[in-house]
């Protein structure tokens, strides 16, 4: 790993909420995706859906900084019925807010302990008392309130809200839009809508969290040496795309002759 040649101090790492899950799910896994830049294989249907997602997020973008999106509505009927049927789920996300402050792919950062905490917001919507984040997510099947809180991105979100403004938790808030992609169902169901609230216990525990991975990042890479494996027996290794190069395939995987691909959460549909 490329770190630190001639005991001199690195520039800031960044940590987005893809590092940060990664890095509490396996660091051996946060290094091969962040530092050595392998590249995981991806199933062409996945791929497609990366591009679709992408597509989405652009036309959402460019439809808030009021840039024509026709040629690439009339290209994609599907990406079409996609906004439109936002457009109904959700009118007041399509209204200007002329008193307050409204962005799409809004980028936060936060130096934290070494470390240069971002996160880009698909939109983020404020004024003088309230702050709401809503993001974008190109799959028709809504996770759990409960399972969305605990993710390092609703909690990354919503913590570097708090530090960059001057809100409380409990005047910010976190929205999921559902989005079915093309063919996702023979019945596609309209778009539909999560939101997480937030507190100042929640804040305190996100803290917490960042200081302790981020201590443990900083140990590890002054080591100087490849990042340790997650515990086999916890089960990440099935899911994870470098499960061959780790050596961890089992068996049963070996015989159905293919790698098992990320989550589709896992998919970024926007850079980061
Ligand atoms: S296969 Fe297992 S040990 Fe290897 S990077 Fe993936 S999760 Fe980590």
């Amino acid at each position: 790993m490329p770190l630190q040649p001639d005991g001199k101090t690195l520039p800031m790492l960044t940590l987005t909420q893809g590092h940060l899950r990664q890095l509490e799910i396996c660091p051996r896994r946060y290094q091969y995706t962040y530092i050595d830049h392998y590249n995981a294989p991806i199933d062409p249907a996945m791929a497609e859906r990366q591009r679709w997602g992408t597509q989405f997020h652009l036309v959402m973008q460019q439809r808030d900084l009021e840039l024509p999106v026709d040629d690439l509505l009339q290209a994609d009927p599907d990406l079409e019925m996609a906004v439109s049927s936002l457009q109904a789920a959700a009118p007041d996300l399509f209204i200007p807010q002329p008193k307050g402050f409204r962005q799409s792919e809004h980028r936060r950062t936060l130096a934290f302990n070494g470390y240069g905490l971002t996160a880009i917001y698909d939109l983020l919507v404020m004024d003088a008392t309230s702050g709401h984040i809503v993001d974008w997510k190109t799959y028709q099947t809504p996770s759990s309130k409960t399972q969305l809180a605990q993710e390092w991105q609703t909690r990354l979100y919503l913590y570097l809200l708090v530090e960059t403004s001057d809100l409380p938790p409990e005047q910010v808030a976190m929205t999921y839009w559902f989005v079915a992609p093309p063919g996702a169902q023979a019945d596609p169901q309209p778009p539909s809508s999560v939101t997480i609230a937030y507190t100042a216990a929640q804040h305190r525990r996100t803290q917490a969290d960042l200081q302790r991975l981020t201590d443990r990042l900083t140990a590890l890479l002054a080591l100087n040496d490849d990042l340790p494996q997650v515990d086999s027996a916890l089960g990440h290794c099935t899911h994870c795309p470098y499960v061959v190069r780790c050596q961890r395939a089992s068996e049963r995987y070996a015989m159905a002759g293919g790698v098992e691909l990320p989550a589709i959460a896992d998919i970024a549909e926007v850079p980061l």
